[in-house]
């Protein structure tokens, strides 16, 4: 069997009465896109910030490599491989798409915020910018102010600034959210290669996108995971048609 590049084991978490995450455990193998889908409020931006070391899990693990990162902060986790994108962009709009590279480039080799004027002298995080922005296609914007960039071109910023920390896996939170449709088909294209770079964990709202993407997906409710399986696996599943698809199944 595939040992997972990550995994979540007996994830709980509460917020008073509610209970956000109930014993997620779910895994995130080499090579495949596993997508978390579920109605708003269903617990899924909680479980990304649990993995990501963003929130506490008050019981449950997260491994990643094998390695229990539970313990670790977000900054730790990321310079472990542990590549997010963000349901709110945090990108600094005031600086050009190469500086808001370096800042990824930066986090992942952990030095201190202070010699980030100094970092586009840095070759090898220069480097490693550059080559991010090559990937996503943004090679010919490094010096675009990031103010200036589409809403899409923003998108695969933020994901050229996860793949400055070597990722292992990939966490994103609704990557497509905001996008019109061309801007959903672009990123559609552009994940289903990134795939091959490192696994992605995905929630995602957009049906089409998960449909054509995902190699399995979970789907959550009320904080529970009712299903794992393929996309027609989870087409057919009654549970989950009742629950959530509906319609658009
Ligand atoms: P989703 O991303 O699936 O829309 P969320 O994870 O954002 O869902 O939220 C799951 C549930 O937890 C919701 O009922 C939400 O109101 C609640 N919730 C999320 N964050 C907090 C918090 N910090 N404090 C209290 N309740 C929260
Ligand atoms: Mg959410």
């Amino acid at each position: 069997m595939t040992e997972p590049v990550l995994e979540t084991r007996g994830i709980t978490k509460r917020f008073g009465a509610l209970t956000a995450s109930e014993d997620i455990a779910l895994d995130l193998k080499p090579g495949e896109i596993h997508a978390v889908i579920g109605p708003n409020g269903a617990g899924k931006s909680t479980l990304i910030q649990q993995i990501c070391g963003l929130l506490r899990p008050d019981a449950g693990q997260v491994l990643l490599g094998g390695r229990d990162i539970t313990r670790l902060g977000a900054a730790a986790r990321a310079r472990a491989g542990l590549a997010r994108t963000f349901q709110v962009s945090q990108l600094a709009m005031e600086d050009t798409v190469l500086q808001n590279a370096l800042l990824g480039a930066l986090g992942a080799t952990a030095r201190p915020w202070r010699f980030f004027g100094r970092a586009l002298d840095d070759a090898e995080l220069r480097d490693r910018a550059e080559a991010a922005l090559a990937q996503v296609g943004l090679a010919d914007a490094a010096a675009t102010l990031c103010a200036d960039l589409s809403h899409g071109q923003r998108r695969q910023l933020e994901v050229a600034m996860a793949l400055t920390v070597d990722p292992r896996a990939f966490v994103m939170d609704e990557p497509m959210a905001g996008l019109g449709a061309e801007g959903s088909r672009r990123m559609t294209g552009f994940l289903s290669e990134l795939r091959g770079t490192a696994p992605i964990l995905l929630v995602e709202h957009d049906m089409d996108a998960v449909f054509a993407l995902a190699d399995r997906i979970s789907v959550m409710v009320y904080g529970r995971i009712i299903a794992t399986g393929t996309v027609s696996e989870i087409r057919a599943d009654r549970a989950v048609r009742d629950a959530y698809l509906g319609e658009e199944a």
